[in-house]
This record gives C-alpha cells, sequence and structure tokens, in this order.
C-alpha cells in the first residue's frame, strides 16, 4: 500500500469547521488509494494557553509534569478530527504518540525519538481506517509521556513517514508554503516553489518557524519527500523541498530574524589553554543549543567569551556557568536579552564577499551596530539590536531583492 502522511498545524484545526474542512481533504487523499496517516497540532493557541495555565500554578513546573499537561491539547484535536471523518462516513482511528509506539528519550520538553513500533499503525492501516496520530508527542521506554519542543508536530509527520517508508510527507499550514522570509513580518515576501533541505534547514534553525529543524533534519538524512502547502487553499502547490539548489550562482533566497536568543558574557577569563574546554564541556548533557561563540582578547592575560543561546535554555545553564565562573575567577555574568540574530541564507553565499559586504554595509547605512557575526558556506547571521531587528530583516530583503508576489497571509485566514 502506498502510504501518504500529512500534518496539519494548530491553525489548520483551530476550529470546529476548520477541523472539518481539513477532515474532507483527508478522504479526498484517502480516495485516491493511499494509506493515510495524519498527525496534528493542538487546535489554535492551545498549547500556549496550557503554559500560562501551569505557570499561574508553579512559576517553575517540573517538565515532566508540563509534558503530561501540553500532550493533552493534541489528544484533544485527534479525538475531534477522528470524530470529523467517522462522521463523513470513512473510518479513522486516533492514537496518542504512546498508542502508536513513539519512542523518545527521557529529555522532557525536547524529547528526541529513538525509534517508532510502527506494529498498531500497521495494523490499523490494514483495517482500512485512516490513523490520526497525536504530534509533538511520545513516550520514554517507561512510558511516561514526553513532548519534542514547540513545533514538535512537523518532526512526528516526517518521523512516521520514514518509519512507514511513506512516498510524501506534507506539511499543511496557514501559508502557501515557504517563503523568502516570515510572511507576516516582510509583507513583500516571495513564495518559493522549490528550497533544498540545507537551506530550509538553516532558515528553520535561525527562526524560520514555520518547519521544526529536526524535521527537515530527518528528511534530508531518508531522502523523505517534504512538501509545505496551505490548509486553506489545496488549489496551490505550495514548495517542494529538494536535494539541491538548482542555480549555481550563490544567491541569498532566504533572510530570518530570530528574536528569541540571548547574548551571554563571562568576562576576565584566564587566558590560558583549555579554558574554553572547561566551560563548554560544563554544558554537555544540559542539551542546550549553543551558537555564535566569540571570544575576544582583553589585557593582562584575561579574555571574554559570549555566546548566544535560545531564551528557554538561559535557567537551564545559568547555575552551570556560574560554577564556571567561581571555580576559574572570571567576573561576574553578563545577560543581554534585547537582542536579535539577523541571518541571510544561500548555498554558498560565503563564496561571494560581495554578499557578506552588501549585507555589512546596508545594516551600517540603517545606523545599526552589530555585536557579533557568524558564518558557515550557507548563511552569515548577525548579532543586532531587538528594537531595530525588524526594520533591519525588512530593509534586508529589500536589499537583496527578495521581494515578489505574495498572497498576504491574513488572506488564508490565520
Ligand atoms: P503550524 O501551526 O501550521 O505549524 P507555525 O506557526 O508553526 O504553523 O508556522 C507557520 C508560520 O511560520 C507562518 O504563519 C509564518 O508566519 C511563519 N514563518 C516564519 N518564517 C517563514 C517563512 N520563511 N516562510 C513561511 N512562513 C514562515
Ligand atoms: N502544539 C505544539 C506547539 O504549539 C506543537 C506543534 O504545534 O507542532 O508548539
Ligand atoms: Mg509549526
Amino acid at each position: 500500500m502506498k502510504i501518504i502522511v500529512q500534518k496539519y498545524g494548530g491553525t489548520s484545526v483551530g476550529t470546529t469547521e476548520r477541523i472539518q474542512n481539513v477532515a474532507k481533504h483527508i478522504i479526498e487523499t484517502k480516495q485516491k488509494g493511499y494509506g493515510v496517516v495524519v498527525t496534528v497540532s493542538a487546535m489554535g493557541h492551545a498549547t500556549d494557553h496550557l503554559i500560562k495555565l501551569a505557570k499561574e500554578i508553579n512559576p517553575n513546573p517540573s517538565r515532566r509534569e508540563l509534558d503530561m499537561l501540553l500532550a493533552t491539547g493534541e489528544q484533544t484535536s485527534i479525538a475531534l478530527l477522528a470524530m470529523a471523518i467517522e462522521a463523513l462516513g470513512e473510518k479513522a482511528i486516533s492514537l496518542t504518540g504512546y498508542q502508536c509506539g513513539i519512542e523518545t528519550d527521557e529529555f522532557y520538553s525536547k524529547a528526541r525519538i529513538n525509534a517508532i513500533h510502527t506494529e498498531r499503525l500497521r495494523e490499523e492501516l490494514g483495517q482500512d481506517k485512516i490513523v490520526i496520530v497525536a504530534g509533538f508527542q511520545g513516550s520514554t521506554p517507561h512510558g511516561d509521556i514526553t513532548t519534542l519542543g514547540r513545533g514538535g508536530s512537523d518532526t512526528t509527520a516526517v518521523a512516521l513517514a520514514v518509519a512507514l517508508s511513506a512516498e510524501l510527507c506534507e506539511i499543511y499550514t496557514d501559508v502557501y508554503g515557504i517563503y523568502s522570509s516570515d510572511p507576516r513580518k516582510v509583507p513583500g515576501a516571495k513564495l518559493m516553489s522549490s528550497i533544498s533541505y540545507d537551506e530550509i534547514l538553516e532558515m528553520a534553525k535561525l527562526g524560520a518557524g514555520v518547519m521544526h529543524p529536526r524535521s527537515v533534519e530527518l528528511a534530508r538524512k531518508n531522502n523523505m519527500p517534504l512538501t509545505v502547502r496551505s490548509a486553506f487553499d489545496y488549489s496551490v502547490a505550495g514548495t517542494k523541498i529538494v536535494e539541491v539548489n538548482p542555480m549555481e550562482k550563490a544567491q541569498v533566497r532566504g533572510v530570518t530574524l530570530d528574536e528569541h536568543i540571548v547574548r551571554i558574557s563571562v568576562p576576565n577569563v584566564p587566558d590560558r589553554p583549555g579554558i574554553a574546554y572547561k566551560l563548554f564541556s560544563s554544558l554537555v548533557g544540559l542539551n542546550v543549543s549553543l551558537d555564535m561563540i566569540l571570544q575576544n582578547l582583553n589585557h593582562d592575560g584575561l579574555n571574554d567569551i559570549s555566546f548566544t543561546v535560545p531564551d528557554e535554555d538561559l535557567d537551564r545553564i545559568i547555575p552551570t556557568v556560574e560554577a564556571f565562573i567561581d571555580e576559574v575567577g572570571a567576573s561576574p555574568l553578563l545577560i543581554k536579552s534585547d537582542v536579535a540574530k539577523l541571518s541571510i541564507i544561500g548555498t554558498g553565499i560565503t563564496s561571494d564577499v560581495k554578499i557578506a559586504s552588501g549585507l555589512f554595509g546596508k545594516i551600517y547605512e540603517l545606523g545599526i551596530n552589530i555585536e557579533m557575526i557568524s558564518t558557515s558556506e550557507i548563511k552569515i547571521s548577525c548579532i543586532i539590536d531587538q528594537d531595530q531587528a525588524q526594520r533591519a530583516l525588512q530593509e534586508v530583503h529589500r536589499y537583496f531583492e527578495l521581494n515578489g508576489t505574495t498572497v498576504h497571509a491574513e488572506e488564508q485566514g490565520a
């Protein structure tokens, strides 16, 4: 049986009417002869609402209990979607992550999928049912519920597609596909008909919330064909994620802004071999995404070491960094949270120095100071002040001539 996996995001299942529309589209897919496995997010802003409730009760809830709570959001939407499909006369069954064999590690709130035991899924598909799986969740080998991190339903979808050797994985969302920048922040952003795994992976890691980075990593590793398209207008093909960008010329393809980062500086660290190792090895095991590490020589044999981390990782690492400071006798930690990371992305862009100089020139022209820079073959990122960041995003997008014909996001019912 040819299998297709579809994922519908929170806005796409945000009301009962939308759930009914999604149910119709799923049935149409089944009628084309596919075995259909669907994963969905929690309805609308349900996850944000649950987090707010938790914080009212306990400002620092344990991650295990938070996962227990957040997983209920997806449990609501899978049951409603299965009911909507049944109401239209098709067979469907909803399964939680645990029921469908999604086994993860024990890193609550940021768990990774270790395996999907597909027996139950195949059994239900074998009975001609449409299988609806709760996105964003799994369970540990002990049977405790975990979640995969915000936006993690995309990863559930790709993991299911890989485990079932599906023909295709379709991500349905509240915009028409992947754009050159967030169409809600940059009104002229252009819809792309295709983008390479590497480019969208980099964009996702650098703040393009349209895809969970791990979903792209998993699809790339397993050559899983992936498309991103609208849940409100099925006539638009959306964006195909492909192996390579067919264009030879290095070209900026996307501009992203990540406002959810903080800059941490440890001033006056003794300048001796092994110090960076000591600091960063102490963070191993905390599951932090480090970025933009910068060391600058001060004076009298002392350095400043700065790096950026996602906001959500900050609380987790502070005690460890403070212990390091005590141990080596550095100055107190400096934390700057009103920063943002502006990045340009495109295969091979650092091989053309005109691109880097154009970016820095544009930011200079806007009167904005660049605090840190990092590059890879495929991206250039700058840390700048947050209050200038939106303007910089739009201007840099325009500078690289990325503006195109866009159907505005609001038209898609978001
Ligand atoms: P879903 O609930 O469907 O997963 P998300 O909110 O997680 O939806 O992702 C879709 C949103 O991603 C869009 O509404 C858009 O504002 C945002 N976004 C950010 N960058 C991009 C981009 N480059 N292309 C498309 N959408 C983007
Ligand atoms: N509901 C979860 C979130 O809001 C997961 C997802 O939507 O992918 O982050
Ligand atoms: Mg999402």
